[in-house]
């Protein structure tokens, strides 16, 4: 059923049920006051119907389509430009503390983090001695090693000791 036949299938109803209701009511020579003719009041079917397909069009995301096929040669190419590969880096060398290659002028990956977790434990130590940063004392710490003497100028500092060797990369 369209929309201008359900209109005015919509408008008859209402017509009949108001004349049910006047006749109910006692109002025999009263005619229906409300005239709903559908077409006239409301925009034209056609009309309509275009404006339903615009909008349904206007909702859809349209995507970009190549309007061509590009050959392989061209796509290879354009991936295998000399431009888009990997520069080839000349500024890497050993670490010469621990042998793994790393960038010049930069710190050696390996060795930051074995110092870093032997300084984790170093700390976890002092905090497990003087449960918590607030209770340190206001002097110098130095840490010592197995087979490690404290030397003159350690006196009055903080000694921690660990009881391991002194890894050989672990300076003072
Ligand atoms: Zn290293």
């Amino acid at each position: 059923m369209s929309l201008s036949g359900l209109i005015q299938f919509l408008g008859g109803s209402l017509q009949r049920l108001e004349l049910r209701l006047a006749h109910a009511a006692g109002f025999d020579s009263v005619g229906p006051a409300l005239a709903v003719s559908g077409p006239q009041i409301l925009p034209q079917s056609h009309h309509s119907s275009d404006e339903e397909n615009s909008s349904f069009l206007d909702s859809i995301v349209w995507m970009a389509a190549p309007k061509k096929r590009r050959t392989v040669e061209v796509n290879r190419c354009r991936r295998r430009n000399p431009n888009k590969l990997i520069k080839v880096k000349h500024n890497i060398e050993p670490c010469p503390e621990c042998g793994n290659m790393k960038l010049k002028h930069t710190l050696c990956g390996f060795c930051f983090e074995k110092v870093r977790t032997e300084t984790a434990m170093i700390r976890k130590q002092i905090s497990s001695v003087e449960d918590g940063p607030l209770s340190a004392p206001a002097v110098d710490s130095v840490v010592l090693y197995e087979t490690e003497a404290p030397s003159e100028a350690d006196k009055d500092k903080r000694i921690i000791e660990r009881n391991r060797k002194r890894p050989f990369w672990f300076n003072t």
